[in-house]
């Protein structure tokens, strides 16, 4: 029989009455071991995370976040705050405590006129996507349909729109945030600017975002999808790849990935399993010129398999759904590259070519572009003189198998540092420890966060996710 108590971070247990009472005070649900349902609600994108809260809160609206974090704060309770559950660090939900689950507060409301949308923080962005794209309208999102919106705008958010219109943050124009006090807080350009600051980029460390504002733009039919290459050919694609992204509109967002078994029927039948480097990209402005730009990329090799066509930008936003299935034990290490250099690729290939799981990739996604054209101190996220983003995506099924592709992995990164800028991308982030938090922003501006976090959040309430120490403790 699970231990259904609520035990709070000085291992007082809270009397069973008052813990029914919160229950009954919500609009939304409140599960607890042993309640039906448990079980799935405990779990979140990443199967390597295993833990077991002692009350998950799901949300209706704002005023159950409102009530959850005074319950929480009044009964000393550890607090985990999740939406879209796909952080791969599971940050997101906790052992004992309080989990404040917002992914039933859907609501959206698109404005065609003024270009603009109010999502409430438990959209993910299939669900954006659709609400926007009714009106040929579209901002910056993430590659996998069912990642959250918040998690994601909150650390930043890359994705395939992000060369022409910027990073998902970029394109924030408010946020209503619950704090640490319980107080209901807007944050915008005009209102608790330093707030504003800190959110686009700082994650879920100011508190608890219910509803974004983001600026849409026109997007309607794209020129996309993927061309693959025999994984043998790695060194030779990547120098082509390298020199090609140096001089493409910004209107071209690509993406290296080697796979290492390969995806598709026809590359399956052709290569029996064996891995891949596949190409991904996603042209948005006129299809006739982008027919002409992304041309080089289709002829060179030549391919073994060209997927890019015109397609719905909804289509193209669930096209790398099918492989990343939720459940798997993943464990990710990431980095930024300022450039790619005949060593770097010789040193990436070679890594690559031993890699541990038929289930990993390895992706390099080009920054640049409307990204690199925002000034590094106008927001929290940050590094945006890099390249690239290097992220080594490890997966398996077993989970007696960790050591040995967490070494992979491990031995992988160290040696990609040589050609690090030293940033990394916080959304990426597994629990890596403050120096790679500090790393995600550099020294000045992790110490203008901690100021603010002192501002906001002087106790540390919200202290599980990529966590910013505020400056007085
Ligand atoms: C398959 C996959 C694909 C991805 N693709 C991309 C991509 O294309 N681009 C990209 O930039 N990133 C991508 N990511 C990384 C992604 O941005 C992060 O995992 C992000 O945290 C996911 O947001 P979520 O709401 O789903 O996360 P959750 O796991 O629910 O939350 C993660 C953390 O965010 C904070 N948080 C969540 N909700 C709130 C809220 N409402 N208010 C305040 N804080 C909150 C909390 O600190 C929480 O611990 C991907 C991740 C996965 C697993």
């Amino acid at each position: 029989m699970p231990d259904r108590r609520v035990i709070n971070v000085m291992g007082t247990v809270l009397a069973e009455e008052t813990v029914r009472a919160f229950g009954e005070s919500l609009h939304g649900e409140l599960i607890r071991p042993s309640d039906e349902g448990y079980d799935r609600a405990r779990r979140i994108w990443n199967g390597m995370i295993d833990r077991y809260p002692a009350m998950i809160v799901f949300c209706k609206n704002v005023d159950d976040v409102i009530e959850s974090v005074y319950f929480a704060r009044v009964h000393d309770l550890l607090v985990a705050v999740r939406s879209g559950g796909h952080n791969v660090a599971g940050t997101s939900v906790c052992n004992g405590g309080m989990v404040i689950d917002l992914s039933r507060m859907k609501e959206i409301e698109v404005n065609p006129a003024f270009c603009t949308a109010r999502a409430q923080a438990g959209l993910n962005w299939g669900e954006l996507d659709r609400a926007t794209q009714f009106y040929g309208l579209a901002t910056t999102g993430g590659i996998v349909s069912r990642t959250g919106i918040a998690g994601l705008t909150l650390g930043g958010g890359i994705g395939w729109l992000m060369r022409k219109f910027g990073v998902t943050c970029d394109n924030l124009l408010s946020v209503n945030v619950v704090t640490a006090d319980g107080r209901l807080l807007t944050a915008r350009a005009e209102e608790n600017q330093e707030l504003f600051w800190g959110v686009r980029g700082g994650g879920g460390n100011f508190g608890i975002v219910t509803e974004f504002e983001y600026r849409l733009h026109k997007v309607g039919l794209v020129l996309a999808g993927t061309v693959y290459h025999p994984a043998v050919k790695a060194r030779e694609i990547l120098r082509f790849y390298r020199d090609y992204i140096a001089d493409i509109p910004d209107e071209l967002t690509t993406m290296f990935a080697y796979i290492a078994s390969s995806p598709t029927p026809f590359l399956h039948r052709f290569f029996h399993g064996s891995p891949v480097i596949a190409i991904h990209v996603c042209y948005t402005g006129r299809i006739e010129v982008g027919e002409k730009v992304v041309k080089p990329l289709r002829v060179f090799g030549p391919p073994i398999e060209d997927a890019v066509r015109i397609m719905h930008y909804t289509e193209l936003q669930s096209m790398l759904d099918s492989g990343s299935p939720a459940g798997l034990q993943n464990y990710w290490k990431s980095s930024h590259l300022m450039s790619l250099s005949d060593e770097a690729i010789e040193l990436l290939s070679a890594h690559a070519a031993d890699i541990t799981s038929p289930l990993s990739q390895v992706h390099l996604q080009h920054l640049e572009g409307a990204v690199g054209r925002v000034g590094e101190d106008e927001m929290a996220f940050s590094h945006r003189d890099a390249l690239c983003v290097l992220n080594i995506v490890t997966r398996w099924e077993d989970p007696k198998e960790a050591e040995e592709h967490m070494r992979w992995t491990r031995d992988f990164e160290v040696a990609m540092r040589s050609f690090s800028t030293g940033g990394v991308y916080v959304n990426f982030l597994g629990e890596e420890g403050e120096d790679r938090v500090k790393a995600a922003y550099g020294r000045a501006k992790y110490n203008r966060l901690a100021t603010l976090k002192n501002k906001y959040d002087p106790t540390n309430f919200f202290r599980l996710n990529q966590n910013i120490k505020p400056a007085s403790l």
